[in-house]
């Protein structure tokens, strides 16, 4: 496999092109962004962090029986993915109340939501990824309901596999975001998972330990990042 040109560099991540038409690389960088790419910082480590924390939460989903695009780490901070079409729309499941619910609804900070709820967003930064629904996205061709339905399907089935993984590392899995593509007329699940856009708490101090580090401006990021994958297992290269 032999890496080509760079296709399209996203806020985090670049894309490649490789001698296999369907399959790409992606670079992990190490710029970290923030309010659809209004606050940026480059922090050391954070390429090689998130690049093998995705690498190996990927493997667990594929062990779980979820689809990813994800085919093996070739670097620090390179992944070898399927190519796929990718799917305009964000999904994300809260556990517990924060971030953008917090906001939209004023409801408390740290509440459990039961059941957990499912919102859908348009991928896209100059309207601010706004909030959707299954509707609208079938009206504009975002995605159709069959592939609105599996979407669903996965993303709890995702929740249900990393709550119960997070929580041995006695971490609270408190929401996430999933991105899909269709690979070969199948929805998989596609981009990354890791603390950039998910939000885990320490399960007996609530310390969070995922990208409102960089949001909030608290410090210690790419730390609470590597204690995050130290708790999992994972070692990182020094
Ligand atoms: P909220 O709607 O509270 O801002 O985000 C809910 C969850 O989805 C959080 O874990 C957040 O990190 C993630 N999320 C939502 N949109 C994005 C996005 O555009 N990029 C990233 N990295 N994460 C996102």
């Amino acid at each position: 496999m032999e890496k080509r040109q760079e296709l399209y560099a996203g806020k985090a991540k670049s894309v490649y092109t490789t001698d296999d038409p369907d399959l790409l690389v992606l670079n992990f960088r190490d710029d970290t962004s923030a309010f659809d790419g209004k606050k940026v910082e480059s922090l050391a480590r954070k390429g090689m962090v998130n690049n093998i924390f995705n690498a190996f939460i990927m493997e667990r989903l594929q062990e779980a029986g979820i689809p990813t695009h994800f085919v093996k780490q070739l670097s620090n901070t390179e992944s070898l993915v399927k190519k796929m079409q990718m799917i305009p729309v964000e999904c994300v499941v809260r556990n517990i109340a924060a971030g953008g619910l917090v906001k939209r609804l004023g409801v408390e900070e740290g509440i459990a939501l039961t059941p957990p709820t499912f919102e859908l967003f348009l991928k896209n930064d100059e309207k601010g990824d706004p909030m959707i629904n299954e509707s609208l996205a079938e009206t504009f061709g975002w995605a159709t309901p069959e592939q609105l339905a599996k979407m669903k399907v996965l993303t709890f089935k995702v929740n249900h596999i990393l709550k119960a993984l997070f929580a041995e590392g006695d971490m609270l899995l408190v929401d996430y975001k999933l991105e899909f593509g269709v690979f070969k007329g199948e929805v998989v699940l596609g981009d990354e998972f890791s603390p950039d856009g998910c939000r885990l708490w320490d399960a007996n101090t609530r310390e969070k330990l995922d990208k409102d580090r960089f949001r909030q401006g608290l410090g210690g990021v790419i730390e609470a990042y590597e204690e995050v994958g130290r708790r999992l297992g994972i070692t990182f290269p020094a």
